[in-house]
């Protein structure tokens, strides 16, 4: 008889989304002349850029010509797009080889699947509140998790603790759902203590692209000693409006390695045999998109785009400024993580700014422990709904 991972049944059911969309729907079914506006929304909303529409249509057309089909590509995705992605890291100061690339349908997958390299007996840190995917990731493994408090008074930027010699730690910088983000000395606090614990930091940089503020890294490998102990997931997500699109990039230095009966492993090549095994490739057409992402042109359109929700988060904390609500994150991330009024707790806050605004947003005791208290908006919506959804939350509190 087979006998199943006992580790899925120790996974906590998510209900967050679900409860929120079963309380929206009896808000509506309950007020139908009310107009529910969304700011819990992680997804965006602009469309492809004019450059990526052009070279996915280019790609399309080679496809349909024998002469430039193409079958099976390489499961770490194609040259063109790794020099696509090793000029854009020049941009901000960092060599990668090609072969420190592998190209994937995006960061969440690649997330999860790194877990395949590392022993079950590692103790795992993970930030609270968190990105839900590392928690139920490494319990699917079966592993020991510790969680590290990100709060207030570390202004949601945890930093290495002195009394937990972990073995994985997972970083996510801009962060989801705080919006907070490490400063250079903050990551290399970090570096240092993975370097000198043998940890392998897994930082998940999917909202880089949102670092307006300078002095703020947009990869850890800007942190010198990072390539001895980091991994790095990225997305075009959010960067270039990909989530229905899919495709990411994980970057695998090869100076990582592991000491395994006296001899060094290169996790590099640990990867790219687990990819090579379970991973066919992101296709031809995808690809050729994201390699315009990264052209003069894309970078300038998606520029714009993201630009469109930055001015959204402005117009949030503007309002939270007005308000004198505590607010995180906006500048350098589409999240703001604001502190519930009146020492509301996160679901008293959603229902009453629902029921009396009809404005949705996210509580934070989703996200953990450490989000109780919290709630978080995104900019991911229209200028219109934005502004409307703000004025609406500015009459009822200012009250
Ligand atoms: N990492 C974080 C922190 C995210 O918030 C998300 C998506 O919301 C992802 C990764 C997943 O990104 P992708 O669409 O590339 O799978």
């Amino acid at each position: 008889m087979a006998s199943i991972n006992k580790n899925f049944l120790n996974l906590k059911e998510s209900y967050l989304f679900s409860d929120i969309a079963k309380k929206v729907d009896a808000f509506t079914a309950a007020n139908p002349d009310k107009t529910v506006v969304r700011l819990g929304i992680g997804d965006v909303t602009r469309p492809l850029v004019p450059a990526v529409v052009a070279a996915m249509h280019k790609a399309v057309d080679e496809m349909g010509d024998a002469a430039t089909f193409r079958g099976y590509g390489p499961e770490q995705g194609y040259g063109f797009l790794h020099e696509a992605v090793q000029g854009y890291y020049k941009s901000f100061g960092v060599t990668l080889d090609s072969d420190e690339i592998f190209i994937s349908d995006g960061a969440k997958s690649d997330v999860a699947n790194i877990t395949d390299l590392f022993d079950q007996a590692n103790i795992v840190l993970v930030p609270d509140p968190v990105y839900p995917v590392y928690v139920d990731t490494n319990i699917m493994n079966g592993r020991k998790i510790v969680y590290l408090d990100a709060n207030e008074e570390n202004g949601f930027l945890p930093m290495p603790p002195s009394d937990v010699k972990a073995d994985m730690v997972y970083l996510c910088s801009p962060n989801n759902p705080t919006g907070a983000t490490y400063n250079y000395e903050q990551l290399k606090a970090w570096v240092d203590y993975a370097n000198a614990n043998g940890a392998v930091i897994l930082y998940d940089a999917a909202y880089e692209s949102f670092i307006t503020e300078d002095g703020l890294p947009r990869s850890i490998f800007e942190i010198e000693g990072a390539k001895t102990c980091a991994i790095e997931f990225c997305s075009l997500s959010k960067l270039a409006s990909f989530t229905g699109t899919r495709c990411g990039y994980t970057v695998v230095p090869k100076a990582l390695t592991f000491a395994v009966d006296g001899k060094d492993v290169v996790l590099n090549k640990l990867w790219l045999r687990r990819q090579t095994t379970k991973f066919n490739g992101v296709p031809y057409i995808i690809q050729r998109g994201a390699a315009a992402v990264f052209t003069d042109e894309g970078l300038a359109q998606i520029r714009e785009n993201i630009g469109f929700y930055q001015e959204n988060a402005r117009i949030i904390a503007e309002t939270l400024d007005e308000l004198g609500i505590t607010y995180y994150g906006g500048v350098n991330s589409p999240y703001i993580w604001l502190k519930c009024p009146n020492g509301m707790k996160s679901w008293e806050f959603f229902d009453y700014l629902l029921e009396n605004a009809a404005v949705v947003g996210t509580p934070g005791s989703g996200f953990g422990k450490n989000g109780e208290g919290y709630f978080r908006l995104t900019s991911f919506n229209n200028h219109e709904n934005t502004r409307e959804a703000m004025a609406r939350v500015k009459a009822l509190l200012k009250k």
